[in-house]
């Protein structure tokens, strides 16, 4: 802005009275027209200036100079320099152009174009922005906090900052925002204090909103103090960050709580557990029993909207039912595959946590259909729990699971059911560990062996044999193949462990064969790991060939479970071992404990099937009966031989004669017998033969 527009004018008296002073000159000294004219200018100076004013009047007056300066006195006390210049002069009055030498009103008009410029920045930004001076008085905030708490800007002027805080929050908000008018940004963060904080908002009608709040330097002399804070609404943010943490927090299939979301809930009720607390909780670890089957037979599709069925199920019964059992939702996760954990965070006594686990057993073996898949009814699943109680069974969080999970093995065993934790437990872990270790070495140092049990025609002759394996265990003794075989499935051992049966087997078979037995036939069980195995069929090959084995002396045992584990793999399997080593012959084994139906299990390239042993030495209850006749019967209209496991007396033996059983295998013939028990009993056979025919 140029000085000329700061131009007045004023006319003066050669007596130094003013005449006329226009508007300008009245706003430049801070008084109105009619205050000045009349008034000598000498009363509008500073005491110094005055009598120079005086002379060089005088010479003004004689035309000597044109311009004068003065230091006038502003209507508040203030000097303002003047330039007087005069531009018409008469006989007794003097006019002149006056000059605004500080440049005050064009400062002021800059300042007011910067003010207009910052309210425009400030009425342009979404943000809350407000002012407080250092008693917490709002001394400027703009527009946008109508929309964000609601309220005119008008209304919040000159109040105190609480009026847009919660009551119950505002001492530690207001604790926390003074520190930000004494430490400027440079030192926030060696003093701890971040350049925001967050805070809880209360809108017009009570509503609360979170808030980030950023804070500038404090500015001002002395105590005189303006904080500018910028309010921003966080509640969108805040959505989406609650929106992420629920995404990785929660199970996409079932909504439970996930693992991660279990170990932080665990540890939480850990904190609470103090030994003052006096509190207990319980966590429950449950397992579904028949999952996996269910999920490899029918399909992911209805093995998902089971699980979904489940996780609906755990939260119905953990919610309604009698009112004093009532937990959170979230209290329930899912951990694995079919594996979930129910925390308890508050039981009085441990009678609570078995109502619920009884509740949940109830509530899962119920059937399951499946919604849009009509013709799946009635699936039933079985549940195992282990119970851990907090914090007697642990303290932390890796011996609580691992006392919950090795109750949870001891519940399998007896299948849907519960068990608490107890100490014994851990020796039962323990030994599962040692045996762990010892079952890699077992191999290397030859503590495996085969049992050989004979299987029999309807006359008693035996015309099979099943090598059954035994470990030798240095300090346990002979151990049954369950003590092991799972342990060593879960190892990934079974498959060396398998081709050493496979090769026993059929070494045992060429020497009871060159003994005079040309026509045995060596039945080896396969596991389903082995099934597996890319190699099965040129390793069967291998070992038939070393030990000189005719493949029509060989019979692989297939459970029927293991088949259902991956029923298109096990078919292809089957068909390619037996187009490679023509004459081999497979048994589908323990049949009638999985879930597929004979007419299903046809379509394997099966020749023989070995009834369950559950069975036949049950068949003194007639449903029992019935339904290894009904076996019998379908088997034979398939084609298919059959034999009976598990015969233990006669009446059994008689009953299955009856019913058209081709073969016997069971302690009424014999138990499993070490090789040369073995060797014994065919002698003392082959001579019964001769005597009775
Ligand atoms: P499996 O193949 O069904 O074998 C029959 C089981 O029934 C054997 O149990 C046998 O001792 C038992 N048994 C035979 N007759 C009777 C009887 O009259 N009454 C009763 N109560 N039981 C009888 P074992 O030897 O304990 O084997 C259990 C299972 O372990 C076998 O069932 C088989 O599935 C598995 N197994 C055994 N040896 C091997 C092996 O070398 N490899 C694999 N993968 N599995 C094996
Ligand atoms: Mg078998
Ligand atoms: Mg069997």
């Amino acid at each position: 802005m140029s000085k000329k527009s700061g131009n007045g004018t004023l006319t003066i008296n050669n007596a130094g009275t003013i005449l006329e002073a226009d508007e300008s000159i009245s706003g430049l000294l801070g008084y109105t027209g009619a205050q000045l004219v009349g008034s000598a200018l000498t009363s509008h100076l500073t005491d110094t200036c005055r009598k120079p004013f005086e002379h060089e009047l005088a010479r003004i007056v004689t035309g000597e100079i044109q311009t004068l300066h003065l230091n006038t006195l502003h209507a508040k006390s203030f000097v303002l320099p003047l330039e007087l210049t005069l531009v018409q002069k008469t006989e007794d009055h003097f006019q002149f152009d006056v000059f605004d030498l500080s440049r005050r009103s064009d400062l002021e008009s800059e300042l007011d174009q910067v003010r207009d410029h910052y309210m425009l920045l400030s009425e342009s930004t979404t943000d809350v922005i407000l002012q407080i001076d250092n008693h917490f008085n709002i001394v400027y905030v703009n527009s946008a906090v109508t929309s964000v708490l609601g309220v005119k800007p008008e209304r919040l002027l000159h109040e105190s900052l609480e009026i847009i805080f919660p009551k119950s929050q505002y001492s530690r908000y207001r604790e926390r925002i003074y520190k930000y008018f004494v430490i400027d940004d440079i030192h926030r963060s060696t003093k701890g204090l971040g350049n925001v904080i967050e805070a809880l908002a209360r809108k017009a009608g009570g509503e609360l909103i979170p808030v980030e709040i950023s804070m500038g330097n404090s500015r001002g002399i002395g105590d005189d103090r303006i904080l500018t804070c910028i309010i921003r609404d966080i509640s969108l943010r805040k959505k989406a960050d609650r929106r992420l943490r629920y995404l990785a927090f929660h199970d996409k299939l079932t909504s439970l709580g996930n693992r991660d979301r279990f170990a932080e809930s665990l540890t939480r009720v850990l904190n609470e557990m103090t030994p003052e607390s006096g509190k207990s909780a319980a966590l429950l670890y449950l397992d579904l029993d028949g999952f996996k089957k269910i999920n490899d037979s029918l399909g992911h599709e209805i093995g998902d909207a089971i699980l979904k069925a489940c996780a609906k199920r755990l939260g119905n019964c953990l919610r309604d039912g009698d009112q004093v059992y009532r937990f959170d939702f979230e209290e329930i996760f899912r951990v694995g595959g079919d594996e979930f954990t129910i925390l308890l965070p508050y039981i009085s006594n441990p009678e609570d946590a078995s109502i619920v686990a009884k509740r949940v057993i109830d509530t899962l073996t119920q059937p399951f259909s499946v919604e849009g898949w009509e013709s799946i009814k009635n699936i039933r699943l079985g549940v195992s729990i282990g119970i851990a109680l907090i914090p007697r069974d642990g303290r932390d969080r890796t011996a609580l699971l691992r006392n919950a999970d090795a109750a949870m093995y001891r519940a399998k065993e007896r299948g849907n059911s519960y068990e608490f934790f107890t100490e014994e437990m851990n020796d039962m872990a323990m030994e599962r560990l040692l045996m762990e270790e010892g079952i890699r070495q077992a191999l290397s140092w030859n503590q495996f062996e085969l049992y050989y049990q004979p299987v029999v025609d309807a006359n008693g002759k035996i015309c099979s044999v099943e090598a059954l394996i035994r470990w030798n265990h240095p300090k346990h003794g002979i151990l049954p193949p369950d003590r092991f075989i799972p342990l060593a499935e879960d190892m990934d051992l079974m498959k060396p462990l398998g081709t050493w049966v496979l090769s026993a087997a059929c070494r045992e078979l060429h020497a009871f064969q060159s003994r005079g037995y040309p026509e045995l036939v060596m039945c080896v069980n396969i596991a389903p790991s082995q099934l597996e195995q890319r190699d099965l069929c040129e390793t069967i090959g291998n070992i038939l060939a070393r030990h000189n084995i005719n493949p029509r002396h060989l019979r692989l045992e297939i459970t029927e479970s293991s088949i259902m584990e991956n029923p298109e793999r096990s078919r292809q399997r089957i068909d390619l071992i037996k187009s490679m080593h023509e004459g081999i012959t497979v048994a589908i084994d323990d049949f009638g404990t999985g879930y597929s139906s004979l007419a299903y299990l046809t379509r394997y390239a099966v020749d023989y099937l070995k009834i369950d042993k559950s069975f036949v030495m049950q068949m003194h209850k007639s449903e029992n009966s019935k339904v290894v006749k009904t076996i019998i019967d379908l088997g034979f209209s398939l084609g298919l031989e059959i034999v009976a496991e598990g015969v233990e007396t006669a009446e059994q033996f008689a009953e299955l004669r009856r019913y058209g059983c081709h073969y016997f295998q069971g302690y009424y013939k014999a138990m499993p017998l070490s090789s040369s028990a073995f060797d014994k009993l065919l002698e003392r056979d082959a001579r019964e033969q001769v005597q009775s025919s």
